[in-house]
């Protein structure tokens, strides 16, 4: 396949914008980038895509997502509104986990797909969780994901919530998950761990215990001070320096959130080389704080961009992130575009490489993965290597998002979607999605009655 008429933006190590370049893509990768004569004379029998003058980059990657919360959107908390992020687990999220079954699973990763390939994101890095249906969970969203045709990293959430038994199957899922999906073509695992807060020291010892070698952990860290009150209370120390001992952290660990972890944290999460994810738009809405971003890339750390379940348009999180720490410190000179760009391109790009080891992603280079997109965008100032990030930051728009192409293969063509029936997929979710609220509610009521 023959892309042409393009304008390439490269990103990778070094930027570049290419216009009036071709890509040839043959299999699920890119075999040459050239100017279009050139390449249409070496590819004479290649079937021709226009891009119409679009922008041609590569697709958005999402560091950490929860497909499990697409049925939150709209649902009505029982009780008075949630007054801290503790509240909001206690009262949204862990009623709502518990209401999902093996149909319902599929639906939640369905809807973000069809709004991942909509939004140009074509890899997602998952953390689910379903204590009434685990076993298999993990199988139930690699299905949904192959059949979208999208990148993903699944993990099943291990936590002590829910007694011993299901803290049991959830390490068995990860690890059966992790061995079955070395195999797949577009689909890994790694361990999913909810947060220190819901787990004591026997579990975590079992988890690394239980952990393939040379795989590592997906963990939400310090997302509000409530992890690190619980961590000191458990063992004397905070929650870095509690879970380093078991040996949590690692270059194949990704640490979600770290808004309220101390210097001493930083520094070992730095020194095992774990990855942290930043969600700006998660960290506004429940209030948690504004993790030191500028600190943590400033000391070299592999800092990327996820989205904690929000819509799957990566770009509302580049904005967000641009404005949080601006407001948060009252300093206009904080979270640089360019930092930005870099978490969301060149570190999420690396981050997915940890997991599909041997492959190119996140980048317009020959012998990388065709994971592309086309994005409708016609500046009015000059758009240039130097200004891209801002033109992303103040310009671009999910909508501008056309077409939507991963491993070679055309997932979304001029807003169509091919590989997956989206009214079909949303009228199997509005059908489902009274059951699942009802049974919320009683879950969330029943946590009320609890507490009374
Ligand atoms: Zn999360």
């Amino acid at each position: 396949m023959l892309i042409v008429n393009g304008t390439l933006v490269t990103w990778g190590e070094n930027n570049r914008i290419l216009s009036d370049h071709a890509l040839n893509v043959e299999g699920s990768v890119i075999k040459a980038i050239g100017k279009p004569q050139e390449l249409m004379g070496r590819y004479p029998q290649a079937e021709q895509l226009d891009a119409r003058g679009q922008l041609v980059m590569p697709g958005n990657i999402c560091a950490h997502t929860h497909f499990y919360g697409a049925y939150a959107r709209g649902v009505a908390i029982p009780g008075s509104a949630p007054k801290n992020f503790p509240q909001i687990l206690e009262q949204l999220w862990w009623p709502l986990d518990k209401a999902l079954d093996k149909e319902t699973i599929r639906t939640s990763a369905l809807v973000c797909l069809v709004d991942a390939i909509k939004h140009g994101t074509t890899t997602l890095i998952d953390h689910h969780a379903s204590p009434n249906f685990i076993e298999g969970s993990l199988d139930v969203i690699a299905k949904a994901v192959d059949k979208a045709g999208l990148r993903a990293v699944l993990c099943y959430e291990v936590t002590d919530r829910d007694g011993e038994d299901k803290m049991r199957a959830g390490i068995a899922e990860n690890v059966r998950f992790i061995k079955m999906a070395k195999a797949h073509q577009r689909v890994r695992g790694t361990f999913g761990l909810h947060g220190s807060l819901t787990l004591d020291d026997i579990t975590l010892r079992a988890c690394a215990d239980a952990i393939p070698s040379g795989d590592g952990f997906h963990i939400h860290v310090a997302e509000h001070e409530a992890d690190e009150d619980n961590s000191i209370r458990r063992s004397g120390k905070r929650v870095v320096p509690r879970l380093q001992e078991f040996g949590i952290w690692g270059d194949k660990t990704i640490a979600a959130h770290c808004v309220h972890i101390d210097d001493n944290e930083r520094q070992i999460l730095q020194d095992s080389g774990t990855w942290v994810t930043h969600q700006p738009r998660s960290n506004m809405n429940n209030a948690v704080g504004a993790a030191k971003i500028d600190e943590m890339l400033a000391h070299g750390m592999k800092v990327c961009l996820g989205n904690d379940g929000f819509s799957n348009n990566m770009w509302a999180d580049w904005k967000d992130a641009y404005l949080l720490h601006k407001v948060v410190n009252r300093d206009p000179r904080r979270a640089n575009g360019a930092d930005i760009a870099r978490m969301a391109t060149y570190n999420n790009a690396r981050l997915v490489e940890r997991f599909f080891s041997g492959m190119n992603i996140g980048e317009l280079t020959e012998g990388a993965r065709a994971d592309l997109i086309f994005v409708d965008y016609h500046p009015y100032t000059p758009l240039n290597e130097g200004n891209l990030a801002w033109h992303i930051l103040f310009g671009f728009e999910a909508s501008m998002v056309t077409t939507t192409i991963v491993d070679g293969v055309v997932l979304m063509r001029d807003r169509v979607l091919y590989t997956l029936d989206e009214t079909e997929i949303v009228a199997e979710a509005l059908e489902l999605a009274p059951i699942v609220w009802e049974q919320y509610a009683k879950n969330a009521n029943a946590v009320l009655a609890a507490k009374h």
